[in-house]
C-alpha cells in the first residue's frame, strides 16, 4: 500500500502544512487542545475499516469481539473518571450528545432553557436554527448586567415562567463556574430535568479543579477534544438508571448508526491519560495560566486602552476580554494576535452593541499551551505579549511593535516544542 506522501501528496502537504502551523504558533483557542501522539495512532488505525451498530454484547454485526474490548474499556474508564454509573462513549460529537440526551429526555414541541447563546451558550442550548431550537421550543436566560454573572434568581424566575421540562446548565463562552445544585433545585421544583453540559470544563471536573455537576445533573454531556484533551468527540454520563436505556436508543438508532470505533479506542487512550497525575498537573497550569492572564490584562496599562476583562476575573480555562470601551473590535484584536502568531477567536459579550462577525469580545484559553508544557513564566510572558499588543494604538500593529512581539511568541514556541517526533 501507498504511504499518503505517495498516494496523495496534496492532502499530504497540506497536512504537513498544518502541523507546522500548530508547532510555530501559540494556540490559545478555549475549545483546542493537542490530543496525544498515543490517542492519534488509535484513530488512524484499523479500527476505522469495523462496522459496530449496537452495543457491547449485543451488536447488528460479527466480527466485533475487539471492538467491544475496546468500548468497554473507554466506557470503564471515563465512568470511573467522572463517578457516573453509565457512559455511551458513541456520540461523534458534543453536539450529537446534546442532541440524543434531549431525544432520550424530551419530546419534539417540549420547552427546555439553556444560556442564551449570545451570553455564552452553546447552539445546541437552543439557537433557533439548530436542531435545539428548531425541536425544541427553546427559551433562554442571560447572565446580569451588572456583574455579567448567571444570577440563579433570574433562571428560576425564568423557568417557574416558562415551566420548561428541560434545563441546559453549561456554556462555550463564560468564565466562571455554575451553581449545579441550585440547578438542580430550580428544575425540581417546575418538574423539568437537568442537563449538565460541561463540554468546556470536563477537564477540570476530572481533576478536581471544578464542582462535578455529574451527582447533580439527570444526564451530563462532554465533548473529549476540549479541557479533556483527547480525540474529537462527544460522551453522555448518568448516574439515572431509569435512563440508560433510552439514552442508548436515542444514540443508536435514534441519532447515530454505526459508532467510531477508532475514534472510541482514541477516547478509551485519553482518558487513560485523563486518570494520571500528570493530568492534575496539565490542569492546574490550565488554570493557573488562565488566571495569569486576566492578572495582566486587568492591569493599568491595558485598561486605559478600554480593554476589560470579563467579571474581572476567571475560575476556569478562559478569559473573556471585554471590548465595548475600546474602539479594538473583537475582528480586529483577533487578527492583531493573528499577525503575531497567536490564535484566538473573537466572541461576541453579552450585551455587545457590534454585530455577531465583528463582536466586542476575544475568547482566549490556556488548554492547548498548558498541553504543551508551558509553565507559570512562560504563562506570564504570554500574558505579556497579549497585554502589548491589545494595547497598541488603534488600527493595524505597527511593525515596530508586532516584530519584537512575533519574536517572543516564536522563542516560546520553540522552547516548548509541539510533536516533536511528527
Ligand atoms: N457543547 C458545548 C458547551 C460546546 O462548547 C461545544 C463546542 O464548541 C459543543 C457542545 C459541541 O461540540 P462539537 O463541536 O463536538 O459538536
Amino acid at each position: 500500500d501507498a504511504s499518503l506522501a505517495q498516494a496523495d501528496p496534496q492532502v499530504s502537504a497540506l497536512i504537513g502544512q498544518e502541523l507546522n502551523r500548530q508547532q510555530s504558533t501559540l494556540e490559545m483557542i478555549a475549545s483546542e487542545n493537542f490530543a496525544p501522539v498515543s490517542a492519534m495512532q488509535a484513530q488512524g488505525s484499523v479500527l476505522t475499516n469495523k462496522y459496530a451498530e449496537g452495543y457491547p454484547g449485543r451488536r447488528y454485526y460479527g466480527g466485533c469481539e475487539f471492538v467491544d474490548e475496546i468500548e468497554r474499556l473507554a466506557i470503564s474508564r471515563i465512568k470511573s473518571l467522572f463517578g457516573a454509573g453509565y457512559a455511551n462513549v458513541q456520540p461523534h460529537s458534543g453536539a450529537q450528545a446534546n442532541a440524543a440526551a434531549m431525544q432520550a429526555l424530551i419530546k419534539p414541541g417540549d420547552t427546555i432553557l439553556g444560556l442564551s447563546l449570545a451570553h455564552g451558550g452553546h447552539l445546541t442550548h437552543g439557537m433557533k436554527i439548530n436542531f435545539s431550537g428548531l425541536l425544541y421550543n427553546a427559551v433562554a436566560y442571560e447572565v446580569s448586567k451588572e456583574d455579567h454573572r448567571v444570577d440563579m434568581e433570574a433562571v428560576a424566575k425564568m423557568a417557574r415562567d416558562h415551566k420548561p421540562k428541560l434545563i441546559i446548565a453549561g456554556w462555550s463562552a463564560y468564565p466562571r463556574q455554575l451553581d449545579f445544585a441550585a440547578f438542580r433545585e430550580i428544575a425540581d421544583e417546575v418538574g423539568a430535568y437537568l442537563l449538565v453540559d460541561m463540554a468546556h470544563f470536563a477537564g477540570l471536573v476530572a481533576t478536581g479543579l471544578h464542582p462535578s455537576p455529574v451527582p447533580h445533573a439527570h444526564v451530563t454531556t462532554t465533548t473529549t477534544h476540549k479541557t479533556l484533551g483527547g480525540p474529537r468527540g462527544g460522551v453522555i454520563l448518568s448516574n439515572d438508571a431509569d435512563l440508560a436505556k433510552k439514552i442508548n436508543s436515542a444514540v443508536f438508532p435514534g441519532q447515530q448508526g454505526g459508532p467510531l470505533e477508532h475514534v472510541i479506542a482514541a477516547k478509551a487512550v485519553a482518558f487513560k491519560m485523563a486518570a494520571d497525575p500528570s493530568f492534575t498537573e496539565r490542569a492546574q497550569r490550565t488554570v493557573a495560566g488562565a488566571a495569569a492572564l486576566a492578572d495582566r490584562l486587568s492591569q493599568a496599562d491595558v485598561a486605559d486602552a478600554g480593554v476589560q476583562v470579563l467579571t474581572g476575573g476567571t475560575d476556569v480555562h478562559l478569559v473573556l476580554v471585554d471590548l465595548r470601551d475600546s474602539e479594538l473590535t473583537g475582528k480586529q484584536a483577533e487578527d492583531r494576535l493573528h499577525s503575531i502568531g497567536i490564535t484566538v477567536n473573537r466572541n461576541a459579550v453579552p450585551f455587545d452593541p457590534r454585530p455577531p462577525m465583528v463582536t466586542s469580545g476575544l475568547r482566549i484559553g490556556t488548554p492547548a499551551l498548558a498541553t504543551r508544557g508551558l509553565d507559570a513564566a512562560a504563562f506570564a510572558e504570554v500574558a505579556d505579549i497579549i497585554a502589548e499588543a491589545l494595547k497598541a494604538p488603534p488600527g493595524e500593529l505597527d511593525t515596530a511593535v508586532a516584530g519584537p512581539l512575533r519574536a517572543r511568541v516564536t522563542a516560546i514556541a520553540d522552547k516548548f516544542p509541539l510533536y516533536p517526533n511528527l
